[in-house]
This record gives structure tokens, sequence and C-alpha cells, in this order.
């Protein structure tokens, strides 16, 4: 048995959130009596295949589209994969396609894949550029947008930094030139507009686990009539873009806890943004050298996050977890040598402050107590890197 972290304080809900109970409760009949194969004839399967079914009409609801254009996948990376890859195969297959467009600001399931695109599969990546706050603008995408562009994907809000992007005006350029646009919007699933018509968006991947879902499941919006190679073949599951045996009980309870968050929305983006703007506002005026990265208001509600100038960002995080309090940061934890975020870079950072990153992101559960708390320590705790940075360098 492992102990729970009581006398702990989570300050990392962008890396992952608790499971709702109410959608863990939706969950359990699908491990015991409702085992059946969604694919099979019989009752049993036609049970499961219901719930499914239910399931998809109500992500479907929330995103304003069909049921038929909402997939399952095994998570936010999977359905990021299946957009990316199915659209550049099918585009280089039907129009000679070879050109992909994406932000350098992107999570490595969107950049590693059109990466590996590119060294592998013959295509030409080209990054579209961000501001200061990581933001693209839709001028920059229509400017770069040629008849063999296969896609074009960008963040809806970036994990990293919590800035949001303009994707109804982005979309609308797309839209003009009939170029395909993705959006990773796994970050946004709890707080933000998810209407995929408003958005102008033409696949949205989404991912349970970061909106109080189970981890290891995940959906993708594809616009009705868009087509994709799939890239997992057999059975003809998910309209034969996705083959394998659906998982029943995950999808069913993230369709519940997305359910829970629109419901709950405006009562929990209150409560965290509330607690969130009070935090920035003691942080930078407490901690000397620090900055807000990320855009100040185009910014995920519950999300902050900061560059403190000559700071250790892993060391950091250490001490932080030392005194109860689990956060993120943004780079790459690489003993003895480590390197700043590509997405703190992107931003026009130097090493010196990208080095120095700290993600601390609210939950629904997340108290005034818990806050204070933090800020209580983290200045001492800055000042105690900085000085053992010193003695180091
Ligand atoms: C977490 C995350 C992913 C990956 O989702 P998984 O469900 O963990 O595979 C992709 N993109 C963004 C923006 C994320 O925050």
């Amino acid at each position: 048995m492992i102990a729970e972290n009581s006398s702990k304080t989570y300050l990392d809900y962008s890396a992952t959130t608790p499971l709702h109970p109410e959608a863990l409760k939706t969950m359990e009949p699908f491990f015991k009596g409702s085992f059946g194969n969604p694919s099979s004839i019989h009752s049993f399967g036609q049970a499961a295949d219901a719930a499914i079914e239910e399931a998809r009409g109500k992500i479907a609801k929330y995103l304003n589209c069909f049921p038929k254009e909402v997939l399952f996948t095994s998570g936010g990376t999977e359905s990021d994969n299946l957009a990316l890859r199915g659209i550049a195969f099918q585009a280089q297959k039907e129009r000679n396609a070879n050109h992909i467009l994406i932000s350098p600001v992107e999570h490595h399931a969107v950049s590693h894949t059109a990466k590996q695109l590119a060294s592998s599969f013959g295509f030409e990546l080209e990054y579209i550029p961000v501001d200061e706050y990581g933001r693209v603008s839709a001028s920059d995408v229509a400017s770069r947008l040629r008849p063999e562009t296969a896609c074009v994907s960008v963040i809806y809000a970036n994990n990293e930094i919590g800035t949001i992007n303009p994707l109804e005006e982005i979309g609308e350029v797309c839209k003009r030139q009939n170029i395909p646009l993705h959006t990773d919007a796994v970050q946004a699933g709890t707080y933000l507009n998810m209407d995929v018509r408003s958005l102008n968006v033409d696949l949205l991947s989404l991912g349970a686990h970061k909106f109080y879902g189970p981890k290891g499941v995940g959906a993708l919006y594809v616009r009705d009539g868009l087509r994709l190679l799939s890239i997992q073949t057999g059975g003809g599951q998910e309209h034969g873009l996705r083959a394998g045996t659906s998982n029943v009980a995950y999808i069913v309870g993230m369709a519940k806890a997305l359910e829970l968050a629109q419901e709950e929305r405006s009562s929990h983006l209150n409560h965290v943004q509330g607690l969130r703007d009070r935090m920035i506002g003691s942080i930078l005026e407490t901690i000397p050298d620090s900055q807000l990265s990320g855009h100040l208001t185009e910014r995920l509600p519950n999300h902050a996050s900061f560059v403190f100038k000559g700071v250790d960002g892993n060391q950091l995080l250490m001490q932080l977890d030392q005194l109860g309090f689990a956060c993120s940061s943004g780079s790459a934890c690489k003993t003895g040598n480590p390197e700043a975020s590509e997405v703190l870079l992107a931003l026009g950072l130097s090493d010196d402050w990208a080095l120095g990153s700290l993600r601390v992101t609210l939950g629904t559960t997340s108290t005034p107590t818990e806050i204070q708390n933090f800020l209580d320590v983290l200045p001492a705790a800055i000042e105690t890197n900085r000085m053992l940075q010193g003695t180091l360098a």
C-alpha cells in the first residue's frame, strides 16, 4: 500500500489530475458484470457497444460535432500521432503534399511526430514563428501555406506556459486554402471553449487524464469528410481508423469526466483563476529577477509559469518537493547538463533565464491556505538556490 501524500500539496494539475470519484463510479460496472466485447453480436456485446455510443454522443455534444466525428484512442499522444500521421500520409498519397507546418511550442507528441515525418518519410517541416508569449498569428500561418501543405498543427493551450492560441483566426485562413488544421487541445478540456465549429479546426486531440478522467484514454475529433490513413490496422473499430477492442470502462469514464468538467466549469474557473492571479502577483512582487512566462491574460485560468534568472529549475523542484510542494518545470532533467526547454527558448529567453523555470498549476480542490503556504516558502527557496548556483559557478 502506497502512503497517501496527505501532508503534501499537489500543484501540478497540468501534468495530470486525479480521477473524479463520479467518473470512477461510472467505470466500475465495466470491470465487473458488463464485460462484453462491443464488437460482439450478442447481448453482452450490445450492452458494451451501447455504453460506448452513449459516451461518443456525450463527447460529440461537448465538441458540438456529430458522434461519427469522434474517435477513441489511448490518450492525447495517440490522438496527436493519428492526426498528424494520418493526415500527412493521406495528403502525400492523394495530392503529393509533403509540407507540414507546426508551431515551435508544440507538445512532443506533435513535434517529435512531425520531426520523424520529416526525417524518415520525406516531408518538409516548417515552423511558424511565435511572439514573446508563445502565440501564433493567423497572418504568419497564411503567408506560409502552400498548395502542397499537408497539414497545419497549432497547440490550443500550451502545457508549459499556459498561452492560448487564436484558433478561430488560424482556422479561418487554413479553411480559405482548404488545408486541414489540427490542434492539440489536451490542456484545454477543463476550462476552454471546445466547440470545434467555432474554433474552425478539422482535427482536435483530447486526453482524459488532464480533465479528471482516467489515464490511458483519449479522443480525436476528425471533421466529417476528411480522410486519414489509419496508423493502426486490424479490426474495423472506430471506422477502421483505430483497430483494436475498445477500452469500454475508460471511454465511459472519460465521457463522464468531460460532462462533469462542463457542468462545473464556471465555478471551477473562477475559483482557480482568483487563486492563480493572487499567486502570480505575489511572486512577481516578492522575488527579484522573476518573470511570468507565457501570456498574462490569454492563458489557461489555472496555470502559472515563471522563469527566475540564475536559478537551477530542476534543483528548485527537488527543494520544493522536500518542503512538501509538487510543481513542475520546463527543462528536461539531464544529470549534470540541464537543457533549457525548446518552448522557453522559442519565446526568445536566454539560457540563464530559461533554465530557471517553474510551473505551478492549480486544480479544483486547491485552497487559499495551500497557496499561501507555498508563497511563504518560495522566496527563501529561490534565494538558497541562487546561492548554491553562485558557489558552484
Ligand atoms: C499531456 C499532454 C499530451 C499527452 O497526452 P497523454 O494522454 O498523456 O498521452 C499531449 N499534449 C499536451 C498539450 C499535453 O498536455
